[in-house]
């Protein structure tokens, strides 16, 4: 007689028995709502578009043939961004839906079982948590107090875990700062594998590897538009070397990019001269903002390249919700790792906007 299998016929035993236990212990990224605040949490530009502007975006967005799938290859973009970056013929050129996607792509093409994933601690989150989804093993090398690189703790894990893939956000994120140039470069001659420098901040650092591709055949530079206006589009791009690129273009889903940003983000692109007076005012507030929160009690600002100032105040749970009930948004450091111990990062915002940051700032601390 055949024998019956008891189970238990839930959701939930189906997903224990079958999801990968490390995702079952994770929790989805939380995004904050942000609702009738102030919204100085997301590096996001704050900047509305001109209404000249806007006419060119919803002539071009009227003539997307919706319908239709998308260029596959997004050609349209491609040759707005060789056209504004200036990039050689030769570089290889890829476009991802955010960069987000792109360290998605670069991870599960270099996941070998048993490759390994570098990057200094404190960065940007998604790294670490690509390999966790990607099943690659990850080194974390923590950062020098005051945020450097220990560039000989990265060169000591370089040789002892022969790392497939390293990421460098430069300027870095979540602390601002830029790394240093030499620090970069023995990395790049360590390394084995892929160094990924992430620029998702170029446009307010005075900093770029990207002219620097050919020196390195190991380099990938990573980009986003999302700071610099665009962030709702969601388009990154990583130029290397073209045998890098045509290997990533093969994970790549085949329509990634959508026929609407495929449309808008060339126009958007072809404003170069409004891009650019909106990143130097950003810089500006910037300087004004650091300066302005220097001078507050207790407080520390950490030197920036990005359009955000990293802050320590004396309590950054209690600064953060009195900044909410003032009706600012802001992201709370504390408790992401030791070297951010009671700090805050804020986004610069419109010169109103930082103007009411920096009164909140002022009765609260
Ligand atoms: N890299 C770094 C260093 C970032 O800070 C961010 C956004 N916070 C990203 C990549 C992802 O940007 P996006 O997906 O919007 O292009």
């Amino acid at each position: 007689m055949a024998k019956v299998i008891a189970r238990d016929p839930t959701p939930a035993s189906f997903v224990a028995a079958v999801v990968r236990p490390e995702i079952r212990a994770l929790s989805a990224y939380p995004v904050a709502k942000a609702q009738g605040l102030i919204k100085l949490d997301a590096m996001e530009n704050p900047f509305p578009l001109p209404e000249t502007v806007r006419a060119k975006i919803a002539a071009a967005a009227a003539a997307v043939p919706v319908n239709r799938y998308p260029d596959g290859g997004a050609d349209a973009v491609k040759t707005a961004l060789r056209r504004s970056l200036g990039l050689p013929a030769t570089a290889g050129l890829i476009l991802g839906n955010g960069s987000d996607e792109l360290i998605a792509i670069i991870t599960v093409a270099l996941a070998k079982p048993d490759a390994v994933m570098l990057a200094p601690e404190p960065s940007f989150v998604m790294y670490r948590m690509n390999a966790l989804y990607a099943g690659m093993r990850y080194v974390g090398v923590p950062l020098l107090p005051g945020f450097a690189l220990d560039a000989e703790a990265m060169l000591a894990a370089i040789a002892a875990h022969r790392p497939a893939l390293v990421f460098l956000a430069y300027p870095n994120n979540p602390t601002g700062n830029l790394f240093s140039t030499t620090d970069i470069e023995r990395i790049l001659a360590a390394a084995p594998g892929l160094v990924v420098v992430d620029e998702a901040y170029y446009a307010f650092a005075d900093a770029s590897f990207l002219p620097r591709l050919a020196e390195f055949p190991n380099l990938l530079v990573l980009r986003t538009v999302s700071k610099i206006g665009m962030a709702g589009l969601r388009l990154g791009y990583a130029v290397a070397a073209p045998e890098w690129t045509a290997e990533l273009d093969k994970v790549r889903q085949p329509y990634n990019l959508n026929a609407l940003t495929q449309a808008v983000a060339p126009v958007l692109l072809g404003e170069s001269v409004l891009l650019s007076e909106q990143a130097a005012l950003l810089r500006s507030e910037r300087a004004r903002m650091a300066g302005a929160i220097a001078k507050l009690p207790r407080a520390t600002v950490f030197p920036t390249q990005t359009n955000f100032v990293l802050a320590r105040v004396a309590d950054a749970q209690g600064a953060f919700e009195g900044l909410r009930t003032a009706g600012i948004l802001v992201k709370n450091l504390h408790g992401w790792h030791p070297l951010l111990d009671n700090c805050l990062r804020i986004t610069v915002g419109t010169p109103t906007e930082n103007d009411a940051l920096l009164a909140a700032l002022a009765r609260l601390c």
